[in-house]
């Protein structure tokens, strides 16, 4: 019984140790698997959760970046770009399904982990159970009835049953310890179990937040499609409107071509043509070239022949204008007479003696009329100028004269008057208003101007004052120095001036140099100018110097312009000394001009130029076929009728005089015009000491009404 119970005994300790060895390796097991691989993939997961979780903010960033530039570049690049991310991301993607299908391995390895140590704890339990319920079994009335009997039988056994007994409390203590072992794993696993809860809710939460960037990704992705797309879209909207536009043009030079076509061949037919042309050309040049050498030099022979017949025709025509000249002066006179009469001045006053005495005839302009005494004189000249005339009109005039100057012609133009009758103001005239020298001059620049394509010509001046029949320089350093006429040691018969000086004239600033000159020279010495000028007379020559460009002829014309001393009888009022030799000259100078004028117009074969200085320095420009004006001036007062009517008749004879031929330079040095010319001078009057006017015309009304001039017998002194 006792070895039964010994064997049960063994049995059943043996199978607590077993149980007991089990619940180790149980709790040991569940204690590494809790503590080891369990962790150490959550760990891992964790990790793994992390790095995914990184990668996926990188690519968002990366995506946020690419979607800020794709706006500004849609170009190729970036959908290259794009692509590429779209692969990473694939691979990502692929990464993540991985990771989760990991990871619900590793959670249904879990599961079966937990499955097998519950199923294991419920085996557990229920083994222990059982043990309980064996020893209880054994402990409670097999033991008290081995006891009773022991007690009985033996008190060894006694012992050992207290020893069994012992060692069952001890189990018992064993067995309490072991089902606290249990309940702590029990507790453990209740943690393990909440923790395991707790990953797969942050596993849960991991793929929820996983699944929304993916579900972000695949929208940012699937925008960036849509820009491109878009982008593409337009791109190949644009290429498609501008291929169109090309394709359009490519139409437009497809018939231009085709319609140029035509023209080409045409042109390279004509290039062609041309090209033979050009090959032959060097050979018809040679040939034109020689015919039109030919031809040229036919041509300048007949030029040269026509040139040669033309210059023979102009210089025969030259001749003949010349003769047809020289006709015209003699038809008219060479010397004509022209009247001007002064308007009455502010200087002149009121009163019976300054009453007018002159009046014209409104239908001819070559007569005027002088009232006196009850009586009215007729006196007729070649033209009479009346007061209102201006300097212009004077000009016109004597224009012709003084371009024939130009042609080679002598001319003088004299202003003759007494003193006050205007001589210098139609000669000089104002500044404002010149006379005819600085009229003179300048007509004579715009004809040099003019002809200045055939003809090469000059133009001087000199200025000269006879005062008390001595010449003086005006243009000279010393005025005071006497001037000397010789004849022309060439043996020509000219007369020169040596001394006198001759400035070349161009421009008026010239002439008004010169003027100023002359003006300033002739007041020296002198205090009252005015008085001085009308007791001499001023000469201003003009040599006109030309050469014909064309012929080679040369020509030499002189322009006399004199300002003559006033023609008044000095004798009138009983003048004596200097005064008195003044008047004797200017009489004598006057007179000897007259003489002059009457020899040449009676064809005297000596001419009395010698007699005065002025006569004597003129002479080439009073003979020969020169041409003289005298501008004869008057008052129109009735205080200087007398020295009027004197000067009138002086003109109204000279008129009538010509100029002989040139061969006529012979002169007489007794030559008295006073015996033979009826002309009277002022100063024999005064000599002879009686007052009479110089034989002239007066002028009465015939019974028919015509002008008649009649003898000084029938003037009434
Ligand atoms: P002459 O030189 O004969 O002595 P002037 O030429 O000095 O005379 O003239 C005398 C005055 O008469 C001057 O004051 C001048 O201005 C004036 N005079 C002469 N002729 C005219 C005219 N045609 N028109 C205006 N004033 C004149
Ligand atoms: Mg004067």
């Amino acid at each position: 019984m006792i070895s039964c119970l010994q064997e049960d005994k063994v049995r059943l300790q043996e199978e607590l140790n077993t149980t007991e060895s089990k619940q180790q390796g149980l709790g040991s097991t569940l204690q590494s698997q809790g503590t080891t691989d369990l962790e150490k993939h959550l760990e891992i997961l964790v990790l793994e959760n992390d790095r995914l979780k990184q990668e996926l903010n990188g690519s968002q960033l990366r995506f946020q970046q690419l979607r800020g530039s794709l706006p500004a570049c849609t170009n190729c690049e970036h959908s290259k770009e794009s692509s590429r991310l779209r692969e990473q991301m694939a691979v990502m993607q692929l990464e993540l399904e991985e990771k989760t299908r990991l990871l619900s391995e590793l959670e249904q390895h879990l599961k079966d982990v937990l499955q097998d140590r519950a199923e294991r704890e419920e085996r557990l339990n229920k083994r222990i159970r059982d043990c309980h319920f064996a020893l209880a079994k054994q402990s409670t009335p097999s033991v008290k009835c081995i006891t009773k009997k022991m007690e009985v039988e033996s008190s060894r056994m006694k012992q050992d049953l207290e020893d069994a007994q012992t060692r069952n409390r001890y189990f018992q203590e064993h067995v309490d310890i072991q089902r606290q072992l249990l309940t702590e794993q029990e507790q453990q696993l209740q943690d393990s179990w909440r923790t395991s809860a707790q990953l797969q809710a942050q596993i849960m939460r991991y793929e929820a937040e996983l699944e929304q960037a993916r579900g972000e990704m695949l929208s940012a992705l699937q925008a960036v499609e849509d820009e491109k797309n878009q982008a593409i879209e337009e791109v190949f909207q644009h290429a498609r409107s501008e291929m169109k536009t090309v394709h359009d043009n490519l139409n437009g030079v497809r018939m231009n071509l085709l319609s140029i076509q035509p023209a080409l061949k045409m042109l390279t037919s004509d290039y062609n043509c041309l090209k033979n042309h050009v090959r032959d050309f060097p050979c018809l040049l040679q040939d034109a070239i020689g015919q039109t050498k030919k031809e040229i030099y036919q041509a300048v022979e007949e030029a040269k022949e026509i040139n040669q017949d033309l210059l023979r025709k102009y210089k025969r025509e030259m001749q003949l204008r010349k003769k047809c000249h020289n006709e015209l002066v003699r038809l008219r006179g060479n010397i004509r007479v022209l009247c001007r009469v002064r308007p009455l001045t502010r200087e002149d006053g009121a009163g019976p003696d300054n009453r007018n005495i002159i009046s014209f005839d409104p239908d001819d302009d070559a007569v005027l009329y002088v009232s006196h005494r009850g009586k009215t004189t007729l006196f007729e000249l070649d033209k009479v100028f009346q007061p209102y005339a201006l300097q212009t009109d004077i000009f016109r005039e004597v224009q012709a004269l003084i371009t024939s100057c130009i042609d080679g012609y002598n001319v003088c133009i004299f202003a003759y008057g007494q003193t006050g009758s205007g001589k210098t103001y139609t000669m000089e005239g104002l500044p404002e208003d010149p006379g005819i020298n600085q009229r003179a001059l300048r007509h004579l620049f715009g004809e040099v101007a003019e002809r200045s394509a055939d003809w090469d010509l000059t133009i001087t001046v000199s200025m000269a004052e006879i005062y008390n029949e001595t010449l003086r320089n005006l243009l000279a350093k010393d005025p005071s120095e006497k001037l000397e006429i010789k004849l022309s040691p060439d043996g020509s018969g000219q007369l020169y001036v040596p001394g006198l000086i001759q400035i070349r004239v161009q421009s008026v600033d010239d002439i008004n140099k010169v003027f100023e000159l002359g003006r300033m020279n002739r007041a020296t010495d002198f205090t009252n100018v005015n008085e001085r000028s009308s007791r001499s007379h001023a000469l201003l020559i003009v040599s006109v110097t030309g050469r014909n460009l064309t012929s080679g002829v040369r020509t030499v014309g002189k322009l006399n312009l004199v300002d003559l001393a006033g023609s008044e009888r000095v004798g009138k009022s009983g003048a004596e000394g200097p005064r008195l030799r003044e008047a004797q000259n200017i009489n004598k100078s006057l007179l000897a001009l007259g003489d002059v004028i009457c020899a040449l117009r009676s064809k005297q074969p000596y001419i009395p130029f010698r007699n005065s200085k002025l006569t004597y320095l003129l002479q080439d420009s009073l003979s020969g076929d020169s041409k003289t004006l005298m501008m004869v001036q008057v008052s129109p007062l009735e205080k200087n009728v007398n020295e009027t009517i004197c000067s009138l008749k002086f003109a109204q004879r000279v008129r009538s005089v010509e100029l002989g031929a040139p061969g006529r330079r012979a002169e007489s040095q007794n030559y008295s015009s006073r015996q033979e010319c009826e002309l009277e001078s002022p100063l024999s009057a005064v000599q002879q000491g009686r007052h009479n006017y110089p034989a002239g015309s007066t002028v009465g009304k015939s019974t028919s009404g015509k002008r008649r001039l009649v003898t000084s017998s029938e003037v009434n002194h």
